[in-house]
């Protein structure tokens, strides 16, 4: 496993590896591996030869009073694990690299951006498409591919990707949880022990709603209802958003006629957390 921590280093090697005609996958990461990073691996290596990891935590993404200074990073343990995965390349650039003196280029998706984490975060993903746009010209992959845990983020990347004629496939991989349902994240790490059962609530609800449906339950605004009333049951809960939406145009839906996805953000204490599920009438 190469560990590439320049540019210019990596585009050389990616050029290198086309040259050669190995298709080339993406995983784009933050760090703090587990399983639903790991699951990512394991779906682009069905798809091309050679798998490139980055990590990298961006500041761009993080506002202001956000956890860009606390966000867990443990590169010896993340590298040991990406090398007992047999990843290719491990690209870890270094933030004076990325956002050198004098940078002032962004990509910005306009009306996608707007809604869900979007407004609580105004900046984030404007962040995280500059960040990806530049992993993308640095590692120029055949495939991308991203965890549908950040659904929004995912139906992002694809617009930017087709809006700007990028030649990347980008796929989505399912979410990975827990035994008890809660979706796997670094952030997970902030949750104390009793938070963390009560974290289980935003599987349950989703559960919940998808049961509700089957019965003949479609509308959204009543779902709402009752999946409110059950995260409020919990202590230390507070609910962000819960959406019912597009899949592919993420705009609202008020019943749920066709295949919906709910969003869902909830803060529990001070961690927030975000949760997705398809559902179907
Ligand atoms: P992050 O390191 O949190 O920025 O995530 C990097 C990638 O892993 C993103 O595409 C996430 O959507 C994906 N990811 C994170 N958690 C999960 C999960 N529990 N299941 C599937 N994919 C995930």
């Amino acid at each position: 496993m190469k560990i590439i921590r320049k540019i210019e280093e990596q585009q050389k090697c990616s050029l290198n590896m086309k040259c050669r005609d190995k298709k080339i996958s993406l995983i784009p990461t933050m760090g703090f591996l587990h399983k639903g990073h790991l699951s990512l691996i394991d779906t682009a290596k069905e798809l091309s030869e050679k798998i490139v990891v980055s990590i990298f935590v961006n500041p761009t993404q993080f506002g202001e009073g956000e956890d860009y200074e606390k966000y867990p990073r443990d590169e010896k343990r993340d590298l040991d694990i990406l090398a007992d995965k047999k990843v290719d390349i491990v690209f870890i650039p270094i933030v004076k690299e990325m956002y050198p003196e004098g940078f002032q280029t962004f990509c910005q998706v306009n009306q996608l951006t707007k809604k869900y984490c979007g407004k609580s975060r105004p900046g984030h993903f404007k962040g995280v498409t500059t960040v990806v746009l530049k992993l993308f010209n640095i590692i120029q992959p055949d495939i991308a591919v991203f965890g549908k845990k950040d659904y929004q983020q995912y139906i992002i990347i694809k617009r930017m990707t087709e809006d700007l004629n990028l030649p990347i496939n980008i796929i989505a991989s399912p979410i990975v949880r827990e035994k008890n349902g809660l979706a796997m994240s670094s952030r997970n790490k902030y949750l104390n022990h009793e938070q963390r059962k009560e974290a289980t609530v935003l599987y349950e609800s989703l559960i919940y709603a998808s049961n509700l449906i089957k019965q003949g339950k479609y509308g959204a605004g009543f779902l709402r209802k009752e999946m409110t009333n059950l995260i409020k049951s919990k202590n230390n809960t507070r609910i962000d958003y819960i959406d019912f939406v597009n899949p592919e145009t993420l705009k609202d839906v008020q019943k749920i006629e066709e295949p919906t996805r709910i969003l869902m953000a909830v803060r529990v204490g001070n961690t927030k957390l975000i949760d997705n599920m398809e559902v179907k009438p």
